[in-house]
Formats: C-alpha cells, sequence, structure tokens
C-alpha cells in the first residue's frame, strides 16, 4: 500500500512537472514567435529603407548628370561669351587705330606741306603761294612801330615768347621782317639790284625771300642795330638765340660756312620745338637733313 502511495505520489509529481514544464514550454515557444515576428517587420523596414537608398541613389546619379551638362553648358556659353569679347575689343582697338589715322591724316591735311620744305637754288616756292592765317604782329615786337609786319598765326605764340624769353635776360630784341609777299620781294629784289648791281648774287636773294613767302620765317635785329644788321653775330642776341631759339621752335636757317647760301644769323625760321630741338641737340642744320626726314617731322610743328 505504501508503495502504491509512492507511486502515486511521484506520478502526481511528475504529471505536475509535466506540467509545469509544458508551461514553460508554451511561454517559450510564444514568445519566440513574438519575436520572429518583431525581427521579420524589422527586416521588412529595413528592406524598405535599403529600396530607397536605392531610389536615392539613383536621383543622385541622375542629377550629378544633369548638373554636369549644365557645368558643360556653361563652359561654352563662357567660351562664346569670352569669344565675343576678345572680338568687340578686337574691332574696338581697329576702330581706334583707324580713328588714329584718321586723325593723323586729319592733321596732317590742315598742315601747310611746305612749312618744312627745304628751298635750293633749284627749288623755289611758286610766286602764287600765300600762307593762310597771317597775323599782325604788335607792335611792341616790331623794330618799326609804324610798320606793319605779318606772322603766320600758328607759330605767333612762340615768337612772342621767344622775345619775352630774350627780355628776361635783358636782350631787347625786334623783329625786323617777317612775311613777305612774292611783290613785296619782287620790289625789294630791284632795290637790291639798283644798289648792288646784277652780280649781287640775285640765286641768294630768292632763296632767302622764299622762306620769308611761307609766313614763318623771322629776321631779328636790336633797337640799337637797327635795319643794319652789322655784326649781327657778334652781339649777345645772336649767341642767345643760338642757345635758346630752339625751345620756341626756331632755327638758324642760314649758318656760318654754309654751302647753300651767305650766313644770315639774323635770319630764323620755325620748324617747331621737336624738330628745332633735334637740329640743336645733334648739332646739325636743317638744310643738311634729309627732305623726307624733315616731312616726318610736319605733323608736330605746332605742338
Ligand atoms: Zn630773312
Amino acid at each position: 500500500m505504501k508503495i502504491n502511495n509512492n507511486k502515486e505520489i511521484i506520478i502526481s509529481v511528475l504529471i505536475m512537472l509535466t506540467g509545469v514544464l509544458g508551461f514553460f514550454v508554451y511561454k517559450n515557444v510564444s514568445q519566440n514567435k513574438e519575436l520572429s515576428q518583431n525581427i521579420k517587420l524589422k527586416e521588412q523596414a529595413v528592406i524598405s529603407l535599403e529600396e530607397k537608398l536605392t531610389q536615392t541613389k539613383i536621383e543622385l546619379a541622375s542629377t550629378t548628370q544633369k548638373l554636369s551638362l549644365v557645368q558643360e553648358e556653361k563652359n561654352i556659353l563662357e567660351k562664346e561669351v569670352n569669344d565675343q569679347a576678345t572680338k568687340v575689343s578686337d574691332i574696338t582697338s581697329q576702330i581706334q587705330n583707324i580713328t588714329g589715322a584718321i586723325g593723323t591724316i586729319d592733321k596732317l591735311m590742315k598742315i601747310d606741306p611746305e612749312l618744312l620744305k627745304k628751298y635750293s637754288k633749284t627749288f623755289f616756292l611758286s610766286e602764287n603761294y600765300f600762307p593762310t592765317n597771317l597775323i599782325n604782329i604788335d607792335n611792341q615786337y616790331t623794330l618799326n612801330p609804324e610798320k606793319d609786319l605779318w606772322i603766320k598765326k600758328e607759330i605767333y605764340e612762340n615768337l612772342k615768347n621767344l622775345i619775352d624769353g630774350a627780355r628776361n635776360s635783358n636782350l631787347n630784341i625786334k623783329v625786323l621782317s617777317a612775311f613777305r609777299s612774292f611783290e613785296t620781294q619782287t620790289n625789294l629784289k630791284s632795290i637790291y639790284t639798283v644798289k648792288y648791281g646784277t652780280g649781287a648774287n640775285q640765286f641768294s636773294a630768292d632763296q632767302g625771300y622764299s622762306e620769308h613767302q611761307l609766313g614763318t620765317a623771322v629776321d631779328f635785329t636790336t633797337p640799337e642795330l637797327g635795319e643794319g644788321l652789322v655784326n649781327f653775330e657778334n652781339e649777345s642776341i645772336y649767341q642767345w638765340l643760338n642757345e635758346n631759339a630752339y625751345k620756341y621752335g626756331f632755327t638758324l636757317s642760314y649758318p656760318e660756312d654754309n654751302t647753300y647760301y651767305k650766313f644770315e644769323p639774323w635770319h630764323w625760321r620755325f620748324v617747331g620745338k621737336k624738330l628745332a630741338g633735334k637740329i640743336h641737340n645733334e648739332n646739325k642744320n636743317f638744310q643738311d637733313l634729309d627732305q623726307r626726314e624733315l616731312d616726318g617731322y610736319l605733323i608736330y610743328i605746332f605742338d
């Protein structure tokens, strides 16, 4: 009986244990089910995120491609803009060159080409030549206030400045003679002929006269020398002119020992400051320079 009781107890305990175990197994299985469901949900979420990531990467690639196309178009447009700007700049500089050339031609056309011509025993100004723009020289600058003297207007300021410059050095310089027309010279020549006869170097008289006919040549004197001009080369005014006349655009036409005319220390011709400066600095004479070289200075004559 006791044995049976024990058996019953063991069986009862076994049944109880089985029940408890079953309960735990059941609980564990149901927990596992819940977990794997959770995992599945998470996995789905990850898949969904991965899909979105892929989609975003595709969009990014497409956008990058578009951006690169836009960048390429921008580069092409920039190059075109630069090319056009270069063309505009080329055309502008061409226009400037043409404008400059036209300005030079226009300036040259307004300057009398005779003003830098060399006159020689064979090359004279025409008897019909008459300069433009003659202006009356104020009689404070001339030897004889009663006598009207004329000079080319464009050089009048330079002439006045020269005379004022000499006065600042206490030298009283006067204009004895300036523009002479063909008729005046013809009369003068007949006077000379009467005075000195035909042997008095008629060629030379014509040559010196040519420069006066231009309206840019001047004979200087002083109140003491008057019209005589004797020993002009020994006067301090001659030394002053040799040292300073070039600053006002004047040069000595017929220096001492020249081969083309007699020495005329009083006779100065306006050739412009640039050319007169060159002649002075290089210790040359106007008549010794090549005519083509002289013509190159024509454009600067009134500068
Ligand atoms: Zn003269």
